[in-house]
């Protein structure tokens, strides 16, 4: 018999089909460790890194627990940064979807109103960063007195950031009667002072050592001696990656090198903090589906983000300390692929780099200057790669697609539709349980719903003549993410 199967948890059909749609065949180590652990009741604390399957080993225990007729949330997941957020929603939104949970993201610079209004629904789930998740407590925009579970995601980076005071008044306005499961790349004193106080008798779970990053990443160094543009350049003509991170240490240079180094600007875009958030969000997003090959950072894209397949990873600027170089080729070698990572070092960063390597014990294997002659060599298929198609990645969603129909009705809360109104129409329909409905979003003149087990065209036939809180509406198939949705809601305060 095969041990470690997702059907050995206990796992309900619905959480089970949803694991089977995102082509999840074995549970990850972390998972593995940590469901049982979640299962029975117990706090956790967790050494892991993004790329292990953290956010599932968290996500499905917990929703496998979570009572749908609970209108308040039953679960707060804090993380660090706004990114990391919508992609734990987005993820706990997915893994949950066929048992109807409602997953909300709370955030800064996007409409408190709007959120508000998300928050007023039926919501299972909320993730969010500290200083929004209090604002919303204090304003009495958000009920905590149902969460059940408290998940503090990269526990060392809000500290890094600063966080501590906020993620202390958002504890005390906690139930005391829950699960708490701390994540975290590296554990110190505060963390395990925070642990001691708020949680009892964790159980421990280290997968971080199990798997040692430097084994599958290269690690490579090239000195600039004259130009780190030029050679920069030659780097990336040398390796023709598909994918590949390119880290400054400041925003004018992620400026310098994605306008003025990277001749390639349909395949290039740009991330760091100076940018909208929205437009943060949707370059991850086409980075992660595979739009474009370059993507040239700041550490804001270091942390947490989950993007698969990224072939290298380039320092331009030596980053200051270990953690963030750590960080930053951690995008490479993901869920057991091999990775590469390059440091460009001129002379006066030398010493930044063997303070680096001896504090990681580790030595960069140094590169050999790249030649006109070597370019050459490397130009041709260099310059093929350019001219072709490239390979999208399947997004998640799309693994839903021909069993869940998401439906767009021109009536809201303007008109005062009701999730009740839209289930009371639906299931009056033959052959249309309730179970056949997923999840409803409401919104200012519009309400999405989606029809699950391939029902979707015979509700939107029968709809098309069926009325709902007493008129026709039009109903058209919403061919929109859960992100523009979000967005949508967002803005119309
Ligand atoms: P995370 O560490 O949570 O950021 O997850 C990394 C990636 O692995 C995400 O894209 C997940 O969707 C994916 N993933 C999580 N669990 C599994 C699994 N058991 N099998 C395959 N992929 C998984």
């Amino acid at each position: 018999m095969i041990m470690n199967k997702f059907t050995n948890y206990g796992f309900d059909q619905e959480i089970l089909t949803a694991i089977d749609k995102l082509g999840y065949v074995q549970p990850t180590k972390v998972q593995e460790e940590l469901f049982p652990v979640i299962l029975s009741q117990q706090d956790a604390i967790v050494k892991s890194q993004t790329g292990s399957g953290k956010t599932a080993a968290f996500a499905l225990p917990i929703l496998q627990q979570l009572d749908w007729n609970i209108r308040t949330p039953q679960v707060l997941v804090l993380t660090p940064t706004r990114e990391l957020a919508l992609q734990i929603k987005d993820d706990m939104f997915h893994l949950g979807r066929y048992k109807r949970m409602n997953v909300q993201a709370v955030f800064g610079k996007m409409s408190f109103e709007g959120q508000r209004k998300q928050l007023a629904q039926r919501t299972h789930v909320v993730v969010g960063t500290p200083g929004r998740v209090l604002d919303h407590l204090i304003q009495h925009t958000l009920d905590v007195s149902e969460v059940a579970y408290l998940v503090i995601d990269e526990a060392d980076e809000m500290f890094t950031m600063g966080f501590e005071e906020e993620m202390q008044k958002i504890l005390e306005r906690l139930p005391k009667q829950r699960q708490t499961i701390l994540l975290s790349a590296t554990l110190d004193e505060r963390i395990e002072t925070l642990c001691q106080q708020q949680m009892h008798q964790p159980a421990f779970i280290d997968v971080i050592s199990k798997r040692n990053v430097f084994d599958v990443i290269e690690q490579q160094a090239y000195e600039a001696v004259g130009d780190k543009d030029q050679l920069l350049e030659d780097v990336l003509m040398k390796e023709n990656p598909d994918s590949a991170i390119i880290f400054c240490n400041t925003q004018e240079m992620v400026n310098h090198v994605a306008n003025e180094v990277i001749g390639y600007p349909e395949a290039t875009r740009k991330l760091h903090g100076g940018m909208d958030q929205k437009d943060r969000i949707q370059v991850i997003t086409d980075f992660k589906l595979g739009y474009f090959r370059y993507l040239v950072a700041t550490d804001v894209a270091a942390r947490g983000l989950d993007i698969e397949k990224v072939e290298l990873v380039i320092n331009y600027d030596v980053p200051s300390d270990v953690q963030t170089y750590v960080h930053r080729i951690g995008r490479t070698g993901r869920k057991d692929q091999q990775g590469k990572a390059i440091t460009l070092v001129t002379p006066n960063e030398m010493g930044m780099l063997h303070k680096l390597e001896s504090e990681l014990a580790i030595t960069l294997s140094m590169q050999p200057t790249i030649t006109e002659g070597m370019r050459k060599t490397y130009e041709q298929a260099f310059v093929s790669k350019r001219s072709q198609n490239r390979t999208l990645v399947k997004e998640k969603s799309l693994a839903f697609k021909e069993d869940i129909m998401k439906l767009h009705i021109n009536a809201g809360k303007k008109t005062k539709m009701r999730p009740g109104d839209v289930v009371g129409a639906i299931t009056s329909i033959e052959g249309i349980l309730a179970t056949d409905i997923g999840v409803i979003s409401i919104v200012d003149v519009s309400t999405f719903v989606e029809i699950l087990n391939g029902k979707g065209q015979l509700v939107f036939d029968a709809l098309q003549d069926l009325p709902i809180k007493g008129r026709i509406r039009r109903i058209n198939k919403a061919n929109v993410s859960q992100y523009e949705i979000d967005y949508y809601n967002q803005e119309n305060k």
